[in-house]
């Protein structure tokens, strides 16, 4: 993935190509797992991009629905890029690695229907969430 598409990602939100938004979008283009603050923060060490602004951009680009926010079981936060949620009748999942507690975004063939859930008589119910559990590739060697 390239630093056009990134730019071309934020421009079509009407935001402006900041190297800071630039370097964050980046990164999680280029990454198959859910990023952490963290991870976020450690691979942008020599970006000299600060702690709020790392923040800031999360916000915004949450806010933007550019990438969606994944609440893993240890309440680390984790974000991910959005183009998992655009197929109509795919449902989207995250995949925990309970060995290395990696978090990833997967498209699973399976419909929800979210109409039947819609007129649950004692429930209101906004998203439905999938969370499946497991090892991956690298701990399952
Ligand atoms: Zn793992
Ligand atoms: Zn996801």
């Amino acid at each position: 993935m390239s630093v056009e598409n990134a730019q071309k990602i934020l421009k079509s939100h009407q935001l402006k190509a900041t190297q800071g938004r630039l370097a964050v979008l980046e990164l999680f283009m280029n990454s198959s797992k859910a990023l952490s603050h963290s991870d976020i923060e450690h691979a942008l060490t020599d970006q000299s991009i600060d702690r709020v602004t790392i923040y800031r951009i999360l916000d915004c680009f949450v806010g933007n629905g550019i990438i969606h926010k994944v609440s893993s079981e240890q309440a680390i936060q984790f974000f991910a890029l959005s183009h998992h949620s655009h197929h109509p009748g795919i449902q989207h999942a995250h995949f925990i690695c309970d060995g290395c507690d990696a978090v990833e975004c997967v498209d699973i063939p399976m419909k929800i229907e979210a109409d039947s859930l819609a007129n649950h008589p004692d429930y209101h119910i906004d998203s439905v969430t999938v969370t499946i559990h497991g090892k991956c590739s690298h701990c399952s060697n």
